[in-house]
């Protein structure tokens, strides 16, 4: 009995049905989750038109002469086209397995039976939470759905911004800040500490900032916003230290919080700290032994990619499969990707988390601007570093900024969960001309 067809609650149900379990499926909305139809993947899909339209406008360095001009509709046609397809997979892949799929929203009413809101009552052996969470909106900025926005009204929004301020420089908020600078809008990032993406390594987010600044992106370091008034068609943003910023549109980026508040967890006696975040152990297990948790509910990285293994996990563990060869998940070890240009990616044990820890490494940076294929793509910005360890060469983690970062990194992921030795990497006889020439020279 799964509630939520998210990445977590849908894999969870493929790979379960796949090994022979009877399963039901509740969703609220539709299958997929807010991954496929309210975050991951229309932000991505904004992101590539983004950049096609910033590749049209370099066309000249590549001996072209063109033009592009948004079409803000084409753009909504796309992004929805894209999330159908999508949802449409998902479902018939879950009907093929023969996932039973209940349309509305679970409740607990007890530790096994859960109410569905449209009068459903199901009752199951083993159960799994994965009700994914939502944007966090704090009181001092009310929502208007028009000019005051969080990311998933954003899809393009009513009307491309002329002066968009983005609220929070994580992860979401360097996409927006990307995604809209590229689209053609000017764009102020408020960033309350004194560097975009505070938790990533400072090289990796110098390259980034120098881009915003090349792109004439404002960035507010040290401020945190304090207020959010609408006047008309304009929106004031009030910040701590005294700064403010006029824009034309807001969009918040600050963080998630889980979905959680009405579900009756304590009803039921599953455990949740006080950010309603399920807690959970190795197994993915709640502190009710036949009662599962994943995905961004259960407060470990709120990925996608997480997600999905968690679910694939709980489905193998459940049906026994963990008695043979088995790999607990290594949260550690998760590779994660912003799409922004450069992209930005990293896996594994960070420089500054190893110098902080007092741990011996080996450290090998090499930028793109020596690789060939970086030059005939007429993009060598950014390098790649992988970190190893000294003593036996095996690959500890490793960053990548620059074009395909996301897909390059798969390379490093690969190593680092498998104790693969940067010898692994070097030896291995590449593709020439490629971006990955640069990681094997810099396992070299
Ligand atoms: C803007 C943005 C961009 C992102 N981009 C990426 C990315 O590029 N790569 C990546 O890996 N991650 C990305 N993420 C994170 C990713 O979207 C989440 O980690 C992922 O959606 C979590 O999956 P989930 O299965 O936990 O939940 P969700 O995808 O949120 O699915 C949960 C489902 O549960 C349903 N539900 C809720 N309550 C109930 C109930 N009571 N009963 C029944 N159903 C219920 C919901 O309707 C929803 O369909 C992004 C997040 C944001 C905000």
């Amino acid at each position: 009995m799964i509630l939520g067809g998210g990445p977590a609650g849908n894999t969870a149900a493929t790979v379960a049905a796949t090994l022979g379990a009877d399963v039901t499926l509740i969703e609220r909305d539709l299958v997929g989750g807010a991954a496929h139809l309210l975050d991951c993947v229309p932000s991505k899909a904004m992101i590539a038109t983004g950049g096609e339209l910033a590749g049209l406008r370099r066309a000249h360095l590549m001996g072209l002469r063109a033009e592009g001009e948004l079409d803000v509709d084409a753009v909504r046609a796309r992004v929805a086209g894209i999330e159908e397809q999508l949802r449409v997979s998902v479902r018939s892949l879950l009907e093929s397995q023969g996932v039973r799929l209940i349309h509305g929203a679970g409740r607990f009413v007890d530790a096994h039976t859960v109410v569905v809101d449209r009068g459903e009552t199901v009752t199951g052996d083993v159960f799994l939470v994965a009700t994914g969470s939502r944007p966090r909106i704090p009181d001092w900025a009310p929502l208007d759905n028009e000019r005051v926005l969080t990311t998933r009204e954003a899809y393009p929004p009513p009307e491309i911004p002329t002066h968009l301020c983005v609220i929070g420089s994580g992860v979401t908020g360097v996409e927006f800040t990307h995604m809209f600078s590229a689209l053609g809008s000017e764009v102020s990032l408020v960033v309350s500490r004194q560097q975009v993406l505070p938790a990533k390594d400072p090289e990796v987010a110098a390259v980034l900032e120098s881009e915003f600044s090349n792109r004439g992106v404002h960035l507010l370091k040290g401020a945190r916003a304090t207020a959010v008034t609408r006047t008309g068609d304009s929106v004031r943003v009030d910040c701590n230290d005294g700064r403010h910023v006029d824009a034309s549109h807001v969009i918040l980026a600050i963080g998630s919080i889980p979905n959680t508040d009405d579900l009756g967890l304590s009803t039921a006696g599953i455990a949740a700290d006080d950010q309603g975040y399920i807690t959970i152990n190795h197994n993915c297990i709640t502190t009710l032994g036949h009662v599962y948790a994943a995905g961004d509910v259960s407060g470990k990285l709120p990925l996608s990619s997480v997600a999905a293994m968690q679910g694939r996990k709980i489905a193998e563990h459940l049906m026994g499969m963990h008695t043979r060869e088995h790999r607990h998940l290594d949260y550690e070890k998760a590779a994660s990707a912003i799409f922004t240009e450069p992209e930005v990616a990293d896996v594994g044990l960070a420089e500054a988390d190893a110098f902080a820890a007092g741990r011996k490494i080996r450290v090998t940076k090499v930028p793109f601007a020596t690789n060939a294929q970086a030059l005939i793509k007429g993009d060598p910005r950014g390098f790649v570093k992988i970190v190893s360890d000294p003593a036996t060469g095996v690959v500890l983690g490793g960053s990548i900024v620059g074009r395909n970062a996301a897909e390059l990194i798969s390379v490093i992921a690969v190593a680092v969960t498998n104790n693969l030795k940067v010898s692994d990497i070097s030896d291995s006889l590449l593709v020439h001309p490629a971006m990955a020439e640069s990681l094997a020279e810099a396992s070299s």
